[in-house]
């Protein structure tokens, strides 16, 4: 009898406790991997896994189509001199990044995280056509689900073409724009499930942070690279931050107390 009472009252207090659960805290992503760290370098496969590795939620990285449709991994439009949407992948393919490794393909680099957890953040980058954008889109979709990673690819991009085809193509995934000049209403509208902007857009408009959540939109701001900027953006209820130094972003929410 006694015990049961035990138990009862453990089973109130186990309810109180999920119901007084804080919301969930700032998660970080490691902009273009994690690459500033030893033997890495931005958008290389060495980068995916160290992400991986520290155990942050996300690794963010940047992909082009080339000339011969071709998805590659790299952030410049060029690459030692080479500008990779005109290019042939046999012109890129023996080019070396900074740690050594050859120019990933998508390919590569999805094969590898695979074998990982890290949940990917694909930025799609601008192409020449809003044709091109599409087709890069389809091309990057299509891949992704061959590879079985559809439920771990978030989609971003700064151009719109790219952002709507995803939508379209992709009515479950999370798709969050970049450029900065659309309110949560319109993302809303449009079928976005997030934001994710420069940091300076979210202090301009702190309202939005609320807006989104009222909406069930997600927010994330980029490149917080200050720990004094990645607190200040924890502090307003950001979800995720997008940072070079994902160790030390990851220590600072570690101790967020919201
Ligand atoms: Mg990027």
């Amino acid at each position: 009898m006694r015990q049961g009472l035990v138990s009862f009252l453990l089973f109130g207090l186990l309810l109180v406790g999920m119901a007084c659960t804080p919301e969930s805290k700032t998660r970080v992503i490691a902009h273009r991997g994690y690459w500033q760290t030893e033997g890495s370098a931005q958008n290389s496969i060495r980068s995916l896994e160290r992400a991986d590795e520290i155990g942050v939620y996300g690794a963010e990285f940047d992909v082009h189509y080339t000339a011969d449709n071709v998805l590659v991994v790299y952030h410049d439009n060029d690459i030692q001199g080479k500008n990779i949407q005109t290019s042939n992948y046999e012109e890129l393919k023996d080019l070396r990044l900074n740690n050594g490794e050859t120019l990933p393909t998508l390919e590569s680099y999805l094969k590898r995280a695979c074998d990982l957890e890290i949940r990917l953040v694909f930025e799609l980058k601008s192409h020449a056509t809003p044709e091109r954008n599409r087709e890069a889109a389809r091309a990057s979709v299509e891949m992704i689900k061959r590879m079985g990673l559809e439920k771990r690819t978030d989609y971003i991009s700064f151009n719109l073409d790219a952002c709507k085809e995803f939508i379209r193509l992709c009515p479950d995934a999370s798709v969050a724009y970049l450029n900065g000049e659309l309110d949560p209403d319109a993302l809303k509208e449009m079928g976005f499930t997030g934001l994710d902007y420069h940091y300076n857009v979210l202090r301009e408009h702190p309202e939005w942070v609320e807006k989104c959540k009222a909406l069930g939109l997600t927010t994330n701001v980029w490149t917080v690279n200050e720990p004094e900027l990645i607190q200040e953006m924890a502090d307003m209820g950001i979800d995720f931050i997008t940072t070079d130094i994902p160790e030390e972003a990851r220590e600072i929410v570690n101790t967020q107390t919201r």
